[in-house]
């Protein structure tokens, strides 16, 4: 076998080791699946083996689930759409599992390290589990995640040994357990020091070795009882109102989680989990898991890895940076850096307002260390790269310079030649900005090919995207200089080129304007956000507005009305933004006044004084009202990303999708804006879009990029995938 090893020791113990040739971790890829079978086979059959132990080759842990390159791709699962032959394909893991399960031989498995989905399920198949006592492993079914439904007995084994409710959010949300959390709800039986799992698995098959699971006993109950006990039937009504109040319909996986789940508990083991694969397979065949795979996955995967790097360029070591600006975001940014063990200048106008900045960092490391998450020696090494000044002169010896100061174009500039003046050559200056185009702020370098855009987003800690923004002269080594960084410390880098609001801002600002416009139609400000929510954004858009800051977007309007002279358009709610932020002084959550009031105990309730702004004409709508506020505010989003793509803003689907998800939280159901045209299909899409722009106007307008591609018959990833294949 390829991919397993087995060694019949004098008692009769088979030790398999899972060992994936060429992998740093092992997966369950067709060829593993395909030898699970025979194992199973060879198992049952050889007479000589008494008992099996299955152990990992690898160091890194014992499984980490499906293969989901393998299982996303249009050959996998259910790709030549015979639904017979997609069951079977579905359904071959379970068989074995099950096979191996009433072998009527004892398996135990010894867990070294994490056993992750698949990997999981793997282990609760063998009746016996030994894990190594190491706070760092993981167990768990991550696979509700990225779209999937645990297809490999998971919704069926651990609901019967932990019961329902203990087993729900590992399920529904994709948690993990540690060895000594498993312990305790009895998923795992014992946990050993690291290296003495194997020989503990081997003392249960010699001393105790019961080679029959729980649930084919007779006398087996399910934990907390069944669906049709008193408590097992509330679990389910509950939990049923519970995913509609978090998922709002959008995501299939939860539900048919819920449904195997339901189902299954009530028939045989053996029924239960032909019903787990069906349900496996209707998830995995929707769009949304399809979109999910691919963007929360592979693609974030592929990206994580330098997808978008120009080749050629020596890998760019950066070891230190000054961070000019020590507010909210340069403070950030410190942090990052030095957690990635970069020396770090931080500068700011005075000493005091540097080291206030560094604080920042200081109250971030003392929380780590009182949970226990960094050792007190560590945390003082982390401290110690940061080092805050008002003198430039440090700023001498840096790779990189990240500037954070306030968005205006004089201090920016002052700033840029402050720096550039101690740095030495093929060092690159990268600008922090939100609003400002680097081909203008780059007008104050004297080295525009080493000046770029490194867009973080707040809090920076948190926040795993970084948006790099080309200037129309920035060398394609700076490029590459500039991913290295952001790769180094540990977040996305997705590429751009310069245009107002570079690509995320931009985007993400029309789901925040078609919010104004349907006030200014007169809908009912609760119901915007409340199907603003139930789109799947993290927010509706009146919150989120007033989360930005009203009287930034108000000042940027008058930014642009200025830049853009006569082809500035004015819309019927610029005049409420206007007057909220200059007569009423509301500019959002930071003053506790904008659309909602925020009293400071107690939760946000809206602004009565709203009613007389932008008084209520809509205040009931019925299914088919939702439906269009729901796809105004998607498609306003999508059709935008589209602009972006046709005027060369962004030129990459994956980078496009994963910015969207991670940079201003776009419904990830839909795997990204543009996964969501192409799952519409671009011609139906294009349709709806014109529609919508009869209606309200030319924001809805298809480029002709996107007419263009209706025409051909051609999807986003078909037409600018070639990229992400050179790449690959
Ligand atoms: P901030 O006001 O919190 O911090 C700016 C800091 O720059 C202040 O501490 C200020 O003292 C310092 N500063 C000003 N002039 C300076 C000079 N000549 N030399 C050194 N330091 C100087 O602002 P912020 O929110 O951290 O934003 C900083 C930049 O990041 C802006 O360009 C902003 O547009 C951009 N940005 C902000 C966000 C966000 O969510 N706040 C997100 C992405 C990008």
């Amino acid at each position: 076998m390829e991919n397993f090893k087995i060694e019949v020791d004098g008692d009769g113990i088979a030790l398999v080791t899972f060992d994936v040739p060429g992998r740093t971790m092992n997966t369950l890829t067709a060829s593993v699946i395909r030898e699970i079978g025979e194992l199973v086979e060879t198992i049952k059959s050889d007479a000589a083996i008494k008992g099996v132990v299955f152990t990992s080759g690898k160091t890194t842990g014992f499984c980490a689930g499906a293969d989901l390159g393998e299982l996303g791709g249009s050959g996998g699962i259910g790709g030549g759409g015979d639904l017979k032959a997609a069951f079977d394909a579905g359904f071959a893991l379970n068989k074995s599992f099950r096979a191996l399960e009433t072998s009527g031989k004892p398996v135990a498995a010894a867990i070294n390290g994490l056993a992750l989905g698949g990997g999981l399920e793997f282990t609760l198949a063998c009746h016996y589990r030994v894990v190594a006592d190491n706070p760092k492993i993981q167990l768990g079914l991550p696979e509700a995640k990225v779209g999937l439904l645990p297809g490999g007995g998971g919704t069926q084994r651990l609901t019967r040994l932990m019961g329902v409710m203990a087993a729900a959010p590992y399920l529904l949300e994709g948690k993990s357990m540690k060895p000594a959390e498993a312990l305790g709800f009895k998923v795992v039986h014992e946990v050993v020091p690291a290296g003495t799992e194997v020989e503990a698995a081997k003392t249960w098959i010699k001393t105790k070795g019961d080679p029959v699971a729980p649930w084919d006993k007779k006398d087996f109950k399910i934990p907390g009882g069944g669906p049709y006990s008193a408590g097992g039937s509330q679990v389910f009504v509950m939990g049923n109102a519970m995913l509609r109040k978090t998922t709002y319909g959008n995501y299939p996986a939860q539900l048919n989680i819920m449904k195997a789940v339901y189902e299954g508990l009530q028939v045989p083991f053996d029924a239960a989990i032909r019903i787990e694969t069906r349900y496996f397979l209707k998830t995995l065949m929707s769009p949304q898991a399809k979109g999910m795979i691919r963007t929360l996955f592979l693609s974030l995967q592929e990206l994580g890895k330098g997808a978008g790097r120009p080749a050629g360029v020596p890998h760019y070591d950066v070891k230190k940076v000054a961070v000019l600006g020590a507010g909210m975001m340069g403070a950030g940014i410190a942090y990052v850096q030095a957690m990635a063990g970069i020396e770090t200048v931080l500068i700011d106008q005075t000493q005091e307002a540097a080291d206030k900045g560094k604080g920042y960092a200081e109250g971030l490391v003392k929380k780590a260390v009182s949970r226990g998450k960094l050792t007190q020696e560590k945390g003082d090494a982390i401290l110690a790269l940061i080092h805050p000044t008002a003198d430039y002169a440090n700023v001498k010896g840096s790779d990189l310079v990240v500037e954070a100061v306030f968005e205006n174009r004089d201090v920016k500039a002052q700033v840029t030649k402050l720096a550039e003046a101690q740095l030495a050559e093929g060092a690159i200056f990268g600008s922090n900005t939100s609003t400002l185009p680097i081909t203008g702020l780059a007008k104050a370098s004297v080295r525009p090919k080493d000046f770029i855009g490194i867009h973080f987003f707040s809090p920076v800690d948190k926040m795993g995207l970084v948006e790099i923004i080309m200037g129309e002269e920035t060398s394609q080594e700076a490029l590459a200089k500039s991913i290295d960084y952001v790769l180094k410390i540990k977040k996305t880098p997705i590429v751009v080129n310069d245009s107002r609001g570079f690509y995320t801002s931009r985007c993400f600002g029309t789901f925040v304007q078609e919010g104004m416009e349907l006030l200014a139609d007169g809908y009912a400000p609760a119901i915007i956000d409340n199907v603003g929510r139930a789109t799947g954004m993290p927010r509706g858009p009146l919150e989120m507005h007033d989360d930005v800051a009203l009287d930034l977007s108000y000042k940027i309007a008058q930014q642009t009305k200025k830049d853009l002279g006569d082809k500035y358009e004015e819309r019927p709610f610029t005049a409420i933004i206007e007057k909220m932020v200059e007569g009423e002084g509301r500019y959002g959550r930071k003053n506790g006044k904008g659309f909602y009031d925020y009293p400071e105990n107690g939760p946000k309730t809206l602004w009565p004084g709203l009613a007389q702004l932008a008084p209520t004409k809509i205040a009931e709508v019925d299914k088919a009202g939702i439906e269009e506020i729901r796809t105004r505010l998607l498609y306003r989003q999508a059709v935008e990303a589209a602009r972006c793509f046709e005027e060369n803003v962004i030129t990459d689907p994956r980078e496009a999708d994963v910015g969207a998800i991670l940079g201003w939280g776009f419904a990830p159901w839909t795997g990204g804006p543009i996964s969501l045209i192409d799952g519409v299909g671009v011609a139906k899409f294009v349709e709806a879009c014109d529609q919508l722009a009869q209606k309200y106007g030319a924001r809805f307008a298809p480029p002709a990029l996107l007419r263009d591609m209706a025409a051909k018959g051609e999807t986003f990833y078909g037409r600018f995938g070639a990229k992400t294949k050179a790449a690959a």
